[in-house]
């Protein structure tokens, strides 16, 4: 099963992906964790990457679809994975496209976990105080969610369109929402 997580900064993607990793045992792809690796040893990518990162910026749609394009070949993708956080707007849906054609791959679900705004500050503020993450400062956290739904919310409308897109409801506790999210997957 190939599954697109989508939702704003702080709305559980990740953590609800840790749940369908274990349930579908396919890899969870993370574009976020991949780009905080590469900073974290320092490869030219992250280097490139660290400025965008720490201000809350989109990095590149080429530097991140040069790494999809690696990431997406490798074995454990065969049976299917979980995209978190990729695509970020509209040309990297078309990217996405692109790149799902060239590997014959489809997309079976996209999941967007919906939550208000207030909420994912309250989420983000608590997560800053323990996750050691450079762009978990306030007003980092505020750029982030502005990017969010300036440039990302609108590829929400286009897997709407396309018909593959699953609304859940992301307030609540954590079982609540793996629960909402086992609903639609069966
Ligand atoms: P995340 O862990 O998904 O919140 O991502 C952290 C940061 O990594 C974002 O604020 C961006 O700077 C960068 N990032 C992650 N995924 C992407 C992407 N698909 N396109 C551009 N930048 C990304």
């Amino acid at each position: 099963m190939k599954i697109l997580l989508l939702g704003p900064p702080g709305g559980g993607k990740g953590t609800q992906a840790k749940f369908l990793i274990e349930k579908l045992n396919i890899p969870q792809i993370s574009t976020g964790d991949m780009l905080r690796e590469h900073v974290k040893n320092k490869t030219d990518l992250g280097n490139e990457a660290k400025s965008y990162m720490d201000s809350g910026k989109l990095v590149p749609d080429n530097v991140i679809l040069g790494m999809m394009k690696v990431r997406l070949v490798e074995s454990d993708c065969n049976n299917g994975y979980i995209l978190d956080g990729f695509p970020r707007n509209l040309q990297q849906v078309e990217n996405l496209n692109q790149l799902l054609i060239e590997l014959d791959h489809t997309i079976d679900i996209a999941i967007n976990l919906k939550a208000d705004e207030n909420e994912l500050m309250k989420r983000l503020i608590k997560r800053s105080k323990n996750s050691g993450r450079s762009d978990d400062k306030i007003e980092i956290i505020s750029k982030r969610q502005k990017v969010y739904w300036e440039q990302t919310a609108p590829i929400i409308q286009y897997y709407k369109r396309t018909g593959i897109l699953i609304e859940v409801n992301g307030i609540g506790t954590i079982a609540e929402i793996t629960g909402r999210i086992t609903e639609v997957i069966k």
